[in-house]
């Protein structure tokens, strides 16, 4: 559990052309997949963007292609649906929703995606009724959970964070992964989109396989890795403009281009930069104490001395000395980064690593270690907001917790709420007031 602010400056308001959920949020989900692909996490990880609900877009989330979900923030049902996407769930039928579960139960008494049974919201005492509610997977509302859903995600938890997944985190794989993030456009133009290769954990990957695939090949034009990819995700249309990949494949530092292969096609190839980019920083500045730090450093492309224009840079940061990585930030386009120490574990044995990316090839460079200190965790009241007033008597929906990166969130049992006036209320992340 890891709690932080990133600043994402996309445009969320443009709708889809067809394929994913828009170009701004359809970037927030690759940013998560870079986070998550540069962090030695175990397979059980799940990346998760709450964005603030005054922004202005075209959607009210996003999620899916791999354990990632998006979402406003405030919108239960939503962020619901998105988690479901992450974990493999399909939408149930109703209120329009596109790509739907084929084996969503027809429900005696219920409308179509609707829930079955009653439900009951045991913070809120509320009623669901199965003849006017519907599954949250679906489009239609007022939403509540049905049984087949809390089975089916029931299932798909047990199988994500099964102990097995965990620990593939310690078997260290004996060269680096290329982390490919490309495009196909319809007439079958490839166009390659910021990729890196780094030495991170293997991972499953449990997406369904298209009929793309991709090799890496020797100067000598020897395949040297040969790679079946995914599909992204459900909310992509094969039949859109345009499809994307992100796929992980081993990374051989004699590869010189990347072929793209459809239905035995080659429909291109692509060269490889001659060499990674030139990266320099001051590896004695690359930490932080107490205060946020405004990181900077230098870097060019390898054949260019001046250019940094197409490089992206990655920071990650370590609390074994190297051992094992964490992505603060991806993505990055400007040399620089303001570091906020609130967002990182401290311990005696710190690093942070810069990373730049010329499109393939990339360059690391790691700083000193160095000693920085742990936080402690800092409550949150997210309901109800500070101005809200009530009427005496009335319930009031409590809800919160308390967190921070070094301690993770504080268990429901520790977590206590009290009032002014009347003392000790209760404990729990969510409880109902009066
Ligand atoms: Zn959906």
């Amino acid at each position: 559990m890891k709690n932080s602010e990133r600043d994402f400056d996309r445009d969320l308001s443009t709708p889809s052309s067809g394929s994913g959920c828009g170009p701004g949020w359809d970037a927030l989900l690759q940013m998560l997949r870079d986070m998550r692909d540069g962090s030695d996490d175990g397979d059980d990880a799940i990346y998760v963007a709450l964005v603030p609900n005054q922004a202005n877009s075209a959607y009210l989330g996003c999620g899916g292609g791999g354990p990632y979900a998006a979402a406003l923030s405030g919108l239960g049902t939503t962020f619901a649906q998105e988690v479901g996407h992450a974990l493999g769930r399909m939408h149930a039928p109703s209120g329009g929703a596109v790509n739907t579960d084929p084996t969503y139960p027809d429900y005696l008494g219920s409308p179509d995606g609707g829930i079955g049974e009653f439900g009951f919201n045991t913070s809120t005492s509320d009623v669901h009724d199965p003849a006017t509610t519907y599954d949250f997977m679906g489009g239609d509302r007022p939403r509540w959970v049905s049984p087949y859903t809390f089975i089916n995600l029931k299932e798909a938890m047990v199988e994500q964070f099964r102990a097995i997944n965990i620990s593939l985190v310690a078997a260290p794989l004996p060269h680096e992964t290329l982390h490919l993030r490309f495009r196909i456009h319809r007439g079958g133009q490839v166009e390659l989109r910021p990729s890196f290769h780094l030495r991170t954990t293997r991972r499953l990957d449990r997406r369904r396989m298209s009929g793309v695939a991709c090799e890496l090949l020797d100067e000598a034009g020897n395949v040297l890795a040969f790679h079946r990819c995914h599909v992204l995700s459900l909310d992509q249309d094969p039949d859109g403009p345009f499809v994307d990949y992100s796929e992980s494949m081993p990374w051989l530092d004699g590869a010189t281009s990347i072929r793209f292969i459809a239905r035995h096609q080659i429909l291109h190839t692509h060269n490889i930069e001659s060499g990674p980019p030139v990266l320099d920083a001051n590896r004695s500045e690359l930490s932080y104490g107490r205060e946020p730090i405004e990181l900077a450093w230098n870097a060019h492309r390898h054949d260019e001395q001046e250019t940094t224009s197409g490089l992206t840079y990655m920071l990650r940061h370590s609390v074994d000395n190297g051992k094992t990585w964490r992505v603060v930030a991806a993505g990055l386009t400007k040399p620089s980064y303001t570091l906020n120490p609130r967002d990182l574990r401290g311990g005696e044995n710190c690093c942070l690593q810069i990373s730049a990316s010329s499109g393939i090839r990339t360059t690391s460079i790691q700083g000193h270690s160095f000693t920085a200190p742990q936080s402690p965790r800092k409550a949150y009241i997210l309901s109800p907001d500070q101005e809200s007033t009530f009427r005496s008597g009335s319930p009031v929906l409590l809800r919160g917790g308390a967190v921070c990166a070094d301690f993770g969130l504080a268990e429901m049992g520790d977590t206590v709420w009290t009032s002014s006036r009347d003392g000790r209320l209760g404990r729990g992340f969510q409880l109902v007031t009066q």
